[in-house]
């Protein structure tokens, strides 16, 4: 049975580019007889506002939009990213890294992976004694995974973009990640690979800015043992001028467009949605074109289209 999730962040209100997501993992469940699943990715204690969580649910029910089962808040499962971290680092896969940004720049040019600059490695070498002396100290740090141990404990991986075909995982693209920090026991890539998996996700759908990120989470899979779903990324929902929507944009916002008297129906329609003749969102249409760009370094197996 086919198994989709939305995963919002409660740092604000949804806009249409959510909405447009929503959509498309809402249709593909139904229209398969799967189910819909809700997510709440409320790690970041700081971003996040309760209000936004409730004003998410209220918004998803007035597009028209149900979900199955209980919707999972992350900041209620931290037990579980620990669990995994445990596991990573029982098999030597982790290392504290004490480096603030300052000491990351001050390290020179290194080169950029999706997510930004690659981590030079600084505390890669520490011995353990210093390791733990630091720790005794004080010093805050960040777990970050050992990504050329990582990579070489999971050997070759491979996952599957519906819309692009077979992909070679190239989680190397992103160094050494940030696995957890010190007031908070996840990142974005550890979480949301423990809570796919915890939730039965079979089909990720989600926008293609993530699609990089979809080969650390491979590795992440493989490393933790758990199932890889399949991925459908879909393009970005843009603004008049060709720009992403962001949620500086308020009066895209869904609050905004049901005062300003929209209905459900007009709202999914600017989210890029039809009705089809039972009155559900119907296909989403999932489009690719814009994703190929850059596909060289997204590891994309050639022929495999
Ligand atoms: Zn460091």
């Amino acid at each position: 049975m086919i198994v989709t999730r939305f995963a919002p962040s409660p740092t604000g209100e949804l806009h249409l580019g959510h909405a447009s997501a929503a959509l498309v993992a809402h249709a593909e469940a139904r229209r398969g007889g799967g189910r819909f699943l809700l997510r709440i990715e409320d790690i970041d204690a700081g971003r996040c506002r309760a209000e936004f969580a409730a004003a998410i649910l209220n918004d998803l029910a007035w597009l028209g939009l149900d979900w199955d089962g209980e919707v999972r808040r992350q900041s209620e499962h931290f037990d579980d990213y620990c669990a995994a971290l445990a596991r990573l680092d029982g098999e030597g896969l982790l290392y504290p890294c004490f480096c603030s940004r300052k000491d990351i720049a001050a390290a020179g040019q290194a080169p950029h992976g999706p997510d930004g600059p690659l981590y030079p490695g600084l505390c890669r070498d520490l011995s353990p004694g210093e390791r733990s002396e630091r720790i005794a100290a004080g010093r805050p740090y960040a777990l970050r995974l050992d990504m050329a141990a990582a990579t070489a404990r999971a050997g070759r991986l491979e996952w599957l973009d519906r819309t692009v075909g077979t992909i070679a995982a190239r989680p190397d693209l992103f160094g050494d990640v940030v696995l957890a920090r010190k007031d908070t026991p996840t990142s974005y890539h550890l979480a949301v690979t423990v809570d796919d998996a915890r939730q039965g996700v079979t089909l990720v759908t989600r926008g293609d800015d993530l699609f990089a990120a979809t080969h650390v989470h491979r590795l992440l899979q493989a490393l933790l043992g758990l199932p890889t779903p399949a991925y459908a990324h879909h393009r970005l929902l843009l603004d008049d001028h060709g720009r992403r929507l962001a949620k500086r944009d308020g009066a895209t916002t869904l609050a905004a467009l049901r005062r300003a008297g929209r209905t459900p129906a007009e709202v999914r329609a600017m989210a890029g949605q039809k009705e089809g003749p039972d009155g559900k969102p119907s296909g989403p249409g999932i489009r690719h074109q814009g994703m190929l760009e850059g596909s060289v370094d997204h590891g994309i197996i050639p022929g495999s289209r």
